[in-house]
């Protein structure tokens, strides 16, 4: 099948690794020069499937309310708020009933656990050598922070999930260059979680679709979706003197991330996404016994801190609303204070030039949690889109997921929940 891809972020390139793989004639098309510039470019970089659950949660309404007055707030509503925030609010408040958290959960970790593990079948397969470390740490502060990750620890042990639960010795035998200074009451560690830099993994993914026949038109806008010829693009190639051309496929995958909505309403598919954006820094690794080994998670500030080969990232914030260009100085200030508090010596923050790379990127955010993925009501129209705040650890089981369903192959997959119906009408 002459297929058609929308965007070359880690969920477009996996989508087309997957599809290629299949034998499909594959063209990614990219409105940037490049693969994986826009979220996927500088993410945590975070794999860890028991700790994949959707925001829409009991009791996180009031903690957002709560944090509203916090300096250091992991998760904030920033002024202005579009109208389209304020309805995707309301259906994240609606969402967070015990009822739909637990069905949005289990939706989100069966997809996630079988990512890993399709990850790892294409790391190993493919012989694909790019940043990551094993184990991932979860760093309590206070008794307070043990006794509010009590819930999700029953939680990990229903879903059979590996951890152990540590004192502070403990994680900082498993973690040496922690700050001697900082005192905290201990953590959890889970083994066979991971982090990785989900930008080089995408590169990598691409050359291996180029090697299967895959074509990647980089510079090239693709319009919203014309009804009449839903999978006839109009594309609109950048320095072109006839800017816009068309070209018709059997199928498009539109893996565009948050520009999905507008390519996607002009067929009637509203999906509801949101940006909530996030921001990391990423700095050279000034004497590796003082970093990190692996990724450690602070659940008091949501701040995680990776090592990714000889740079170390620290990621964190959620805010919705506010100006998507304008980097806020007090979320960077936070990145820096955790890690301040952790890895005093990990980085070379000053005397490096532009070596310091500070981000803000958009996770493209479905109100109630999960992804959709699959067919839509369009004949040869296909979403992968909305895998929020775990795009990296949900990609390559969403495209594997996308290539057997258009090759019309049931999924290894119980995929209940992840489709187009759970748009509603
Ligand atoms: C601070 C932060 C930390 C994060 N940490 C983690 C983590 O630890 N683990 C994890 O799993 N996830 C993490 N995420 C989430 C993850 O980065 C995203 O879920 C993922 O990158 C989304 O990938 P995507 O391919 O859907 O979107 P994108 O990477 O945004 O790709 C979409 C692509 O489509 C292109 N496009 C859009 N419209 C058009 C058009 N009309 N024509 C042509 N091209 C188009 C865009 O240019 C873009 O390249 C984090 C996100 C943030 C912001």
């Amino acid at each position: 099948m002459k297929v058609a891809i929308v965007g070359a972020g880690i969920i477009g390139v996996t989508t087309a690794y997957e599809l290629a793989a299949d034998g499909h004639d594959v063209t990614v098309f990219e409105r940037h020069g490049a693969a994986a510039l826009e979220t996927s470019f500088a993410n945590a970089g975070v794999v860890a499937p028991g700790y994949v659950t959707p925001w829409a949660a009991p009791g996180m309404p009031g903690k957002v309310a709560r944090y509203l007055f916090s300096r250091h707030a992991p998760v904030r509503v920033c002024w202005p708020v579009a109208a389209h925030e304020l309805r995707w609010m309301m259906r994240w408040r609606s969402a967070c009933n015990l009822e739909s958290y637990l069905a949005n959960r289990a939706r989100l970790q069966r997809l996630a656990f079988y990512s890993r593990d399709r990850l790892h079948r294409l790391t190993e397969d493919l012989q694909l050598e790019y940043d990551h470390s094993r184990g991932y740490m979860v760093l309590l502060r206070s008794e307070r922070d043990r006794k509010l990750v009590q819930p999700g620890l029953q939680l990990l042990r229903d879903g059979g999930i590996k951890f152990e639960e540590i004192d502070a010795a403990r994680a900082r035998a498993l973690e040496p260059a922690l700050n001697p200074d900082t005192e905290f009451l201990g953590g959890l560690y889970l083994p066979d979680d991971e982090v990785g830099n989900c930008r080089q993994f995408a590169l990598l993914l691409k050359n291996q679709a180029q090697a299967l026949g895959a074509k990647f038109e980089f510079h090239c806008a693709i319009a919203p979706l014309d009804p009449a010829q839903p999978t006839s693009l109009r594309i609109t190639r950048e320095g072109d003197a006839a800017p816009t051309t068309s070209a018709r496929f059997d199928a498009v995958v539109v893996c565009s991330g948050l520009a999905s909505a507008a390519l996607l309403r002009p067929v009637g598919l509203r999906v509801p996404l949101a940006a909530v954006h996030g921001y990391s820094i990423s700095a050279p690794i000034r004497e590796p016994l003082n970093a990190p080994r692996s990724g450690v998670m602070d659940d008091r500030y949501k701040v995680a801190i990776s090592r990714l080969g000889n740079r170390v990232r620290v990621a964190g914030s959620a805010e919705i609303g506010g100006q998507p260009n304008r980097k806020r100085p007090e979320a960077i200030r936070t990145l820096y204070k955790v890690l301040q508090d952790w890895f005093p010596g990990a980085a070379q923050l000053a005397n490096t030039g532009a070596a310091v790379q500070e981000w803000k990127g958009a996770r493209p955010m479905m109100p109630d949690g999960p992804p959709v993925l699959g067919a839509t009501h369009t004949p040869g129209v296909w979403i992968n889109i909305g895998h929020g705040s775990s795009g990296w650890a949900l990609a390559c089981g969403s495209a594997r997921v996308l290539a057997d369903l258009i090759s019309s192959r049931a999924p290894d997959l119980d995929i209940e929940g992840l489709g187009v119906e759970r748009l509603g009408g």
